[in-house]
């Protein structure tokens, strides 16, 4: 039996007021559990069964309803046949004649107990639904407008029912179109039900995300829909967070952490893709290899620290020279590399590679160190050098060294002849370990000359290498790449120890040698054990510290002025002279040379081979003499190659010279023959 049919369930009754008969309708003696017309109902009867405590009430009724017109009910409860108590709604009405006489009363006899637990059972719904802690919300179809909303809702958004009834869902759901309303209200049309995820803006401005489940309804008779909403931020934050993470995952295994650049490997990952469009396109493109010049001395002296500084500053200067499309990576260390794309000319490269030149040349202040820091490049070109990511590589790297070989500081296209080139410095470097090894190096001495009494006061010690099979190699070739690779540390000790011991014998045999000058690579100074080895030689020979002059190269102590004069300041307290080498080629500050130790001011030969002719080299080198009487330095010319240029020197009150004008580099032997003359 469904609602409809029990509220249907309505038996109607007649008592007749003269005679007291009352008749039932069929239905009247099925609510009370008989059987049709199988007995004869009466008052009596009525009131028997009719649960006690409502007798009063219904007696009451029977007198006030014989003097009225209006109708009477009573919610009552009776005892069915079978002794079920059921809830019954009763009515009735006094029909009167034309003398206004009461002659009957007509009722109805309604079985609603199912009506009442339906009822009840609506009312425990609707609690539920109001003290819900889900947003639950009755939305008008047609108008969006809110039909109802339980107190979850309220607490939810912060507004009160009465706020929410003059608003719409748009006031709540800031991000919700018209257009996708209305999608919407299709879609649950058509099937009924509809989800999605929302932002719900609060009352206090703020916003959280909401999972909705929509479902059609008839509310108080409109057409209608239910919300039901769960506020899932939580999750969604949840989400947000892991995706976050994925992403930084991935750009951590991509990206170098220091500077951000991307990796070697997604930078071989995007060569590869450039060369694939590049390709397709008919393109062209340049690789650049690019590594910083003296680097590794900032990072040994400085610390890594600092280091790490110049490479953030390092990166944000590459940035500045290349367009947003282009790539920037760090393959490690120093090295970075650019990939120009859609490279119309070779100029347009080269004005690039110019720029990165230039910005990396600038002076880098970082805690109050001036750093000079330049850089060397390689450059090769899809498709002209080659059309596969090894070999582009390869190129680049080689044209790097090419530009390193050129003195730094330049750029350089990859060449096929360097090749061979690059191959040579592979095959020099093994070579150059097997010397030290074998001890294929030997000193040549050149001679250090009074400029007023021609008189040898010294020498300096320059190395040779005999190679075997290709004879004697000039240390301009191999110096620098030593210095690279470190070697420089162990060919300076040998010649160290050579020339040491060579002065001892000639100091022995009675002979002036003078002052010996030793070239001294600052990586040297830094090693630890330096200021131990170089006293231990001495000693095993009975070298005396006055016999020794260290001669830096101005370039290299500038790349580290606090750290070198704290170094060279041990050696001028044991007694030994500094020299400062190829002076007027780097960047001494005027503050930073009166603070070092220093004996001797070496006038580069660049200055000195076109004297006495050219005006600015005559300017400089006659400034330089001027400043290093001021701080009470000797001065010594380099590269005196003629009378004019000794002449120059004498006039401008030079104290000694150096060069092929008074004697190449000579072996010991030959240096003794001069010294016993
Ligand atoms: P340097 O220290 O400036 O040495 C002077 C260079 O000038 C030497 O070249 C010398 O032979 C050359 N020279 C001297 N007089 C004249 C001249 O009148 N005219 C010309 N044109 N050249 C002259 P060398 O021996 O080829 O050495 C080149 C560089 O290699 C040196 O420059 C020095 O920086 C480095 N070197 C040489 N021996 C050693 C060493 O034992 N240890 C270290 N660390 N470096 C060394
Ligand atoms: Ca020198
Ligand atoms: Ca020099």
């Amino acid at each position: 039996m469904n609602i409809l049919e029990s509220l249907n369930l309505i038996g109607s009754w007649e008592l007749d007021l003269s005679t007291k008969n009352i008749t039932w309708s069929k239905q009247t003696y099925i609510n009370y559990g008989y059987e049709p017309f199988s007995i004869a109902p009466s008052l009596e009867f009525f009131f028997s069964r009719l649960v006690p405590i409502y007798i009063p009430q219904a007696q009451k009724i029977l007198q006030d309803i014989q003097n009225s017109k209006e109708i009477h009910t009573l919610q009552a409860q009776i005892i069915h046949k079978d002794g079920d108590i059921i809830d019954v709604l009763l009515s009735g009405q006094t029909l009167y004649n034309e003398t206004n006489e009461a002659v009957k009363i007509i009722g109805t006899t309604q079985n609603i107990t199912k009506l009442l637990n339906i009822k009840k059972e609506n009312e425990e719904l609707s609690k539920l639904i109001e003290i819900s802690s889900n947003e639950i919300y009755i939305v008008d179809i047609e108008t969006f407008s809110y039909l109802y909303v339980n107190q979850g809702a309220c607490d939810a958004l912060g507004y009160t029912k009465e706020e929410f009834y003059a608003m719409t869902i748009f006031d709540i759901n800031p991000k919700l179109s018209q257009d996708n309303a209305s999608y919407m209200r299709n879609e649950l049309r058509k099937t009924n039900k509809f989800t999605n995820k929302t932002v719900h803006k609060k009352k206090d401005g703020s916003l959280y995300h909401a999972q909705a489940f929509m479902h059609t309804f008839t509310y108080k008779g409109k057409e209608a829909y239910v919300i039901f909403d769960t506020d899932i931020s939580k999750n969604v934050a949840a989400e947000i967070a892991l995706a976050q993470q994925q992403k930084n995952l991935h750009h951590q295994a991509n990206h170098d952490t220091l500077t951000n650049l991307p990796n070697r490997a997604l930078f071989l990952d995007r060569l590869q893709q450039i060369i694939h469009s590049a390709k397709r396109n008919n393109t062209q493109f340049a690789l650049f290899f690019i590594d910083l010049d003296h680097f590794k001395t900032i990072n040994d002296t400085l610390g890594h620290a600092l280091g790490d500084q110049v490479l953030i500053e390092a990166t944000a200067r590459l940035r500045q020279c290349v367009r947003e499309a282009d790539t920037i990576a760090r393959l490690g260390g120093d090295e970075f590399t650019v990939i120009l794309k859609n490279i119309k000319t070779q100029e347009d490269v080269s004005k690039i590679a110019e720029k990165i030149v230039t910005i990396m040349r600038k002076t880098i202040t970082i805690k109050n160190h001036a750093l000079y820091i330049s850089a060397s490049i390689g450059i090769s070109m899809y498709p002209k050098d080659a059309d596969e990511s090894d070999a582009l590589i390869k190129y680049a790297d080689t044209a790097m060294y090419k530009a390193k070989d050129e003195g730094r500081d330049n750029f350089q296209y990859y060449k096929s002849s360097m090749t061979k080139f690059a191959f040579e410095r592979v095959v020099m470097d093994a070579s150059l370990r097997v010397a030290i090894k074998e001890e294929q190096f030997v000193v040549y001495y050149q001679p250090q000359v009074d400029l007023q009494t021609d008189k040898i006061i010294g020498m300096e010690a320059l190395v040779r290498w005999i190679h075997p099979l290709m004879g004697l190699r000039s240390p301009g070739k191999f110096i620098p790449l030593a210095e690279e690779s470190g070697l420089i540390i162990e060919i300076d000790r040998l010649v160290m120890r050579s020339a040491m011991q060579q002065f001892a014998a000639w100091y022995k045999a009675g002979l002036n040698p003078g002052t010996l000058s030793l070239n001294l690579a600052m990586k040297q100074l830094n090693e630890e054990d330096f200021i131990d080895i170089l006293f231990t030689t001495m000693q095993e020979f009975n070298f005396q510290a006055r016999w020794l002059e260290l001669e830096v190269t101005e370039g290299q102590v500038m790349d580290n002025p606090a750290l070198s004069i704290q170094k060279l300041q041990q050696l001028s307290q044991m007694g030994i002279q500094i020299a400062i080498d190829d002076f007027g080629t780097g960047y001494s500050s005027l503050s930073y040379l009166k603070k070092f130790p220093l004996d001797k001011l070496k006038i580069d030969q660049s200055f000195v081979r076109d004297l006495p002719e050219d005006e600015e080299d005559i300017a400089i080198t006659k400034a330089i003499i001027a400043l290093a009487k001021s701080l009470k330095f000797t001065i010594i010319a380099e590269g005196v190659e003629t009378q004019a240029q000794k002449d120059f020197m004498i006039e401008n009150e030079c104290d000694l010279m150096q060069g092929y004008f008074f004697s190449k580099p000579i072996p010991a032997s030959e240096m003794e023959v001069l010294l016993k003359n």
